[in-house]
């Protein structure tokens, strides 16, 4: 595609909508892919805004007619990225932006090796299972089985950190933006002829590199370690 490609990806509960949502005001000219899925809308969500809600048969017709440039099954229902929404952000010269779990991300990496992936992790368990709690509160109920199961699939999913080419923790919500912010703003700025001569891409290249996987190792081991994962 002629824009760049990010992929973000972060265990559920770790805040990844309101960093979204965020960066796109932070940020012109990003498009949001809007996914597909067989889940059911949830609180405020509206079709179209959030995903686009269809059937486990609609969705199976669309993987068949090779509707999708990725989709997994995550907790039990469908979510696809329709290829279609590459095609316009590349026919409109805009960059395109997909919040996709590990396996979605691992199949674009595959087809696409230069989209740019970012991979968000909680701060601890302990600040996870309150998010996840007040999660459910919001949805009508706290189930402790239903925390527990997103805590484990949680872990699971942090395990491939090490995939992604940067590696943010969501602590202070102000310096996620930040950083993901610099991320995006580095990528685009990478190969200006006139990079050096603009003091903002500087700080914001500066910000990206330490954001890198292999420049975060101090950074991500006390908050892998409370995950019970190491480097
Ligand atoms: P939720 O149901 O909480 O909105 O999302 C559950 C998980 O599905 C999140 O990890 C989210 O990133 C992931 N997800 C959302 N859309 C897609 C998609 O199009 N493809 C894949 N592979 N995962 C998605």
């Amino acid at each position: 595609m002629a824009g760049k490609l990010f992929i973000l990806s972060a265990p559920s509960g770790s805040g990844k909508s309101t960093l979204v949502s965020q960066l796109r005001s932070m940020v012109r000219d990003l498009d949001f892919s809007v996914s597909w899925t067989t889940r059911a809308p949830r609180g405020s969500e509206q079709e179209g805004r959030e995903y686009h809600f269809t059937s486990r048969k609609d969705f199976e017709r669309m993987i068949a007619s090779d509707g999708f440039l990725e989709h997994a099954d995550v907790f039990g229902n469908y979510y696809g990225t329709a290829r279609k929404s590459l095609e316009e952000a590349a026919a409109r010269g805009r960059d395109l932006l997909l919040d996709i779990d590990v396996q979605g991300a691992a199949q674009v990496r595959r087809n696409m090796p230069e989209a740019i992936t970012i991979f968000i992790l909680p701060p601890n368990p302990e600040v996870l299972a309150l998010r996840l709690t007040n999660r459910s509160r919001a949805e009508g109920g706290v189930a402790d089985a239903v925390v527990k199961k997103r805590l484990a699939m949680a872990r699971q999913e942090i395990e491939n950190y090490h995939e992604y080419s940067y590696v943010l923790v969501n602590d202070i919500l102000e310096r996620a933006v930040e950083e993901l912010t610099a991320i995006v703003v580095a990528e685009r700025g990478k190969g200006q002829p006139d990079a050096t001569a603009n003091p903002e891409l500087q700080r914001s290249m500066v910000l990206a590199e330490q954001c890198r996987l292999e420049n975060s190792r101090e950074r991500l081991q006390p908050v892998l370690a409370s995950f019970g994962l190491s480097m």
